[in-house]
């Protein structure tokens, strides 16, 4: 995490709210409008809040930018939970054109060089900045990717990643279900790149923590992980 990662915190943005798609059970895909000139760093986050002075509790929550400023739309992807939170009934119920304030996007986990390999691995609803970095790296096919993509149900954005995967012939995408198959799937591709390759690790604190402490025994430097210290999904 560098000063430079910060550089977004100061700036904010009213989005328009487009739609907010249900995709699978109580998975959403939200777009928002981006206002034009508007650019971020592929894998960034931002704080998206709601003014409404009948919404009861925290008004904001951080959400990982899915999309490229190429695509012209902030796209988001979330899980609502059985129980869900007032902000999150409130904003997969918003009308198109109306506000949601954004601050950022900043962030750490961003390319972090033009060459090296990348093993992703994308737990859940933890593959919100990864799909970022894939559209990123979408026309590159000098650079290995591999990603490692761990649900229990709904595999979010999987058409795009299997086009992504079809067109350019350096990306390999591994869908596991268990904890099992995806802690085999990336020992295997630590044990291949060492510590020549950059482990971008998204999904829930506990998951980043277990997925870091795995590689960690297979002697990963701490310096090849890159993770959102903080997300609380
Ligand atoms: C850098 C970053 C990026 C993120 N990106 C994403 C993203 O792309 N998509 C995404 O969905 N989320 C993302 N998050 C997490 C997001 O900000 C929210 O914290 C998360 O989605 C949960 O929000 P919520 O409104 O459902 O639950 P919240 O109301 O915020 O509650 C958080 C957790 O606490 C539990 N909880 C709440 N109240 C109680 C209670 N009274 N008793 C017991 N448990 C309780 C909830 O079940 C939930 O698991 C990110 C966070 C960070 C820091």
């Amino acid at each position: 995490m560098k000063l430079k990662d910060f550089k977004g915190i100061g700036k904010t943005a009213m989005l328009e709210f487009i739609d907010a798609k249900n995709v699978f059970e109580d998975y959403y895909e939200i777009s928002l409008q981006a206002s034009k000139g508007l650019k971020w760093v592929p894998g960034t986050h931002a704080i998206f809040s709601i003014k409404d002075k009948e919404l009861k509790g925290k008004k904001w929550r951080a959400f990982s930018i899915a999309s490229t400023a190429e695509e012209g739309l902030i796209l988001l992807g979330t899980r609502t939970g059985k129980n869900i939170s007032n902000f999150k009934k409130k904003l997969i119920n918003m009308s198109k054109g109306d506000l949601i304030k954004m601050r950022g996007p900043f962030g750490w986990f961003t390319l972090q060089d033009q060459e090296s390999p990348l093993v992703m691995i994308g737990m859940g609803v933890g593959i919100t900045p990864i799909r970022a970095l894939l559209k990123q790296l979408d026309n590159n096919t000098d650079r290995k990717v591999d990603l490692v993509y761990s649900s229990v149900d709904h595999f979010m954005f999987e058409d795009m990643i299997n086009e992504t995967v079809k067109r350019n012939k350096s990306f390999d995408v591994h869908y596991v279900y268990t904890i099992e198959d995806t802690v085999n799937a990336y020992s295997e591709l630590a044990k291949k790149h060492k510590n020549n390759a950059y482990y971008y690790i998204s999904g829930s604190q506990k998951a980043i923590k277990s997925v870091k402490d795995t590689l960690k025994k297979l002697d990963i430097k701490k310096s090849c992980m890159i993770f959102d210290p903080f997300l609380g999904y």
